[in-house]
């Protein structure tokens, strides 16, 4: 058995960044940047008007001053229009600043009167004027290399003119759910049969990572129906197969790949839950065996498959997100392995959630965070920790 770190370190080492591709960006979110992007035009690409109101010089404006209303520029296309001294341009929001003016004086702030407006305020030089590349520079940096596209980063790119974005490579996972018992979503139980709920739990998982699902299959518990889907699961980028890696007669994946010519890296790791956990390789693809218990299989996904996809798909920070909260109850961990407590966090605090068992699904699904207690160590109520968050 070894620590979760170095399980962790032997597959970072076998994983590799995928070639970049150009992607629609709309199609782009929660893919990783491939390079360095920086502003093509400053933003905003020129002087307008923050307001509703008139285009005025500042030094014009006392309170009780009449200025001459010369004409109008709406958002849309730059009129070109002049204020000088003594004068005014009626102007919107996002309209083009006429040459002269020097701020914007607010509709509210004025009465108009016919053709002039009389200002009821005093207006300082700039006041709500958004100056030419007051938000953003020619040229500034505004994506990293690996940073994750979300929908805001979408906008500025789009507001930058682009249509497309370079991001890391399309990471292609089969998964295979292994088991005598395992039932397809919604049909009929036969006694000593459960659903096969890994399956969409690891497919979703994969969609959640940005990665595409190849294949999804379900085997028995015989070397012949694994060989098959093995062998076709072997051109995606991973392979990820859920149940038959611990050491029963019938847990037959391990024995499988090794006849198949796979060689493992990593067996058995020292985190709860998840020990019987396998990490190897079948030809190019990578292939990662975890426990049929559908909590085992989320928390090995989260650590071990997820850092991987992300690498692959070129991210510059593969780990889930922390937060530090309170916990809620003491907590002590008497195994000899790692201990990754399910729970919920709101409001600052993290509340351990149902059984703490491999198999407890309910709690699983009621749970947002996961706390990792060392072995031998104890936790108080009331003391603050790191959590990792999924969602
Ligand atoms: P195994 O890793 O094959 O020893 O399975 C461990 C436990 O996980 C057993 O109780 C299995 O019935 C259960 N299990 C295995 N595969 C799945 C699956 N695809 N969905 C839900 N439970 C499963
Ligand atoms: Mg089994």
């Amino acid at each position: 058995m070894i620590s979760e770190s170095e399980a962790r370190q032997k597959i970072l080492d076998a994983v590799r960044p995928l070639p970049a591709r150009n992607m629609p960006l709309l199609d782009a979110l929660d893919h990783f940047v491939a390079e360095d992007y920086q502003a093509r035009m400053p933003l905003p690409n020129f002087d307008n008007s923050a307001m509703d109101g008139y285009a005025v010089i500042a030094r014009d404006c006392k309170v009780g001053a009449r200025l001459r209303v010369t004409g109008e520029q709406a958002a849309g296309v730059d009129r070109k229009l002049h204020v000088s001294s003594g004068t005014t341009v009626r102007i919107f929001t996002g309209a083009p600043m006429p040459a002269g003016a020097d701020s914007v004086v607010m509709q509210e702030d004025v009465t108009r009167d016919n053709n002039e407006i009389v200002t009821n305020v005093e207006v300082e030089p700039g006041e709500f004027v958004r100056t030419r590349g007051c938000d953003l520079a020619d040229g500034q940096k505004i994506l990293r290399k690996g940073d994750r596209i979300n929908e805001t980063k979408v906008a500025l790119l789009v507001s930058q003119g682009f249509r497309e974005v370079s991001v890391g490579g399309d990471v292609r996972a089969a998964i295979l759910s292994t088991g005598d018992e395992l039932a397809p979503p919604g049909d009929k139980l036969r006694p000593g049969q459960i659903y096969d709920s890994n399956s969409v739990l690891l497919q979703l998982l994969v969609q959640r990572c940005g990665g595409t699902v190849a294949l999804s299959a379900r085997c028995s518990d015989k070397a012949t129906s694994l060989q098959k889907e093995f062998r076709a699961a072997a051109k995606a980028e991973i392979i990820a197969i859920t149940g038959g890696v611990s050491v029963g007669e019938h847990d037959l994946v391990q024995s499988t790949l090794r006849g198949m010519g796979a060689k493992i890296e990593v067996w058995r790791v020292a985190i709860k839950p998840g020990k019987p956990f396998l990490f190897g390789t079948l030809g190019k693809a990578l292939v990662f065996g975890l426990p049929g218990n559908p909590v085992s299989a989320f928390v090995t996904f989260l650590q071990f498959v997820r850092p991987a996809m992300l690498t692959m798909m070129g991210a510059n920070d593969v780990d889930l997100p922390k937060l530090s909260v309170k916990l809620a109850t003491d907590e002590r961990n008497e195994s000899e392995r790692p201990h990754y407590i399910r729970g919920k966090f709101t409001d600052g605090t993290f509340t351990p959630i149902g059984r703490q068992e491999s198999h407890a699904l309910y709690g699983l699904s009621e749970s947002n965070a996961l706390l990792r207690v060392e072995t031998g160590e104890t936790l108080k109520a009331g003391q603050m920790v790191s959590i990792q968050v999924w969602c």
